[in-house]
């Protein structure tokens, strides 16, 4: 528990929490990672966790989440093949965490196949074509003959036998599963939740909402408090913010000019790859140090968190590490040893 040395104290005001493992297991994991078990009911995706899945309470939460995001399309004109898909996709968006640890109470099955019935059929004419139609013929794949609508049961008997296959098979899995209560989606970092949407200046900074003429009481970084904040100015030309970015060239022994366009500026970091710095790790060092960003401004906005540039830089740093752990087979480093050499991790395979 030691092991993790200098850098040891990073964690000792995060916390991390862990369901579906033993109170034991996620304790282990809590004292390894040097940070503060949370107590149940803790919120992931913003979803307040209680204790006992069996009690249909626990879903309550979950269950007016997915009633929510439905409500927000059902004045849409859509077709019903459009319904069957945004059904499936908004149910598997925000269920499939929980499906994967819990055995959903019947209850609950029956008020979720209630929302998918109201949602595909309510007040449309093809009401009374369907409405006959038995539950488990539309739950069928189209290619038998059904509407293809998710079977609630069954998504959730798959994954809960994919993740007991998981826990056999591969630890790490585990691990990753905590971490992922911290950090958001570490699965696949080339698809790094908001990547997409810096690259296309499409994150609701306060200069994109103000575009959107979204009121709010100020419109300056909240990290400088002097400059207005634009995706430009947050991730890379704040002065906050800035150093960080100069630090990090510095292991690599890179200098340069940063551009304006958050496209533009990560092109230039990954064209300013040269024999012997790895292209990829450098590609995903962007992606990790936007996102430990973002998450950092959002804590400050929503949390009233202050800004600390070291945290920010510590939170990367574990952050890349936890993605090159599951993503390269090859890569061994002990979490003490990459932090500290950092120089070394770019550059050696
Ligand atoms: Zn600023």
């Amino acid at each position: 528990m030691r092991k993790l040395g200098q850098r040891s104290n990073n964690f000792a005001k995060s916390s991390c929490g862990a369901f579906g493992v033993s109170d034991q297991w996620a304790y282990g994991a809590s004292k390894y990672l040097n940070c503060n078990l949370m107590s149940f009911p803790f919120t992931y995706l913003g979803i307040p966790i209680s204790v006992n899945p069996r009690r249909c309470q626990t879903w309550e939460p979950i269950i007016t989440k997915c009633e929510r995001k439905l409500a927000r399309w059902r004045q849409r004109h859509l077709s019903f093949g459009g319904r069957v898909t945004l059904i499936n996709s908004v149910l598997t968006s925000i269920l499939i965490y929980f499906f994967s640890f819990f055995r959903v109470p019947k209850q609950v099955v029956d008020k979720l196949v209630r929302l998918q019935r109201n949602f595909l059929w309510g007040g449309t004419p093809e009401q009374n074509k369907i409405a006959w139609i038995r539950w488990d013929t539309v739950c069928k794949p189209k290619e038998e003959g059904g509407l293809g609508v998710k079977d609630i049961t069954a998504f959730n008997t798959s994954l809960l036998g994919k993740w007991k296959w998981d826990l056999f098979q591969n630890k790490e899995e585990t691990w990753a599963r905590v971490l992922q209560s911290k950090y958001g989606s570490w699965r696949n970092p080339k698809g790094a939740p908001r990547a997409w949407r810096l690259l296309k200046d499409r994150l609701p900074t306060r200069d994109n909402l103000r575009r959107k003429r979204v009121e709010l009481h100020e419109y300056v970084s909240p990290l400088c408090k002097s400059t207005d904040e634009s995706a430009s100015h947050l991730f890379f030309h704040c002065s906050k913010i800035l150093p960080i970015w100069w630090e990090s060239l510095s292991w690599v022994k890179l200098v340069g000019a940063f551009p304006h366009h958050p496209r533009h500026h990560f092109l230039q970091h990954s064209h300013g790859v040269y024999e012997g710095l790895q292209g990829n790790k450098w590609k995903w060092w962007w992606l990790a140090l936007t996102w430990t960003i973002w998450k950092h401004r959002n804590s400050i906005i929503f949390s009233n968190a202050t800004f600390n540039a070291h945290k920010v830089m510590d939170d990367a740093v574990f952050l890349i590490w936890t993605w090159l752990r599951h993503l390269k087979k090859d890569f061994t480093y002990h979490y003490n040893q990459w932090s500290s050499n950092l120089k070394e991790g770019f550059l050696r395979t």
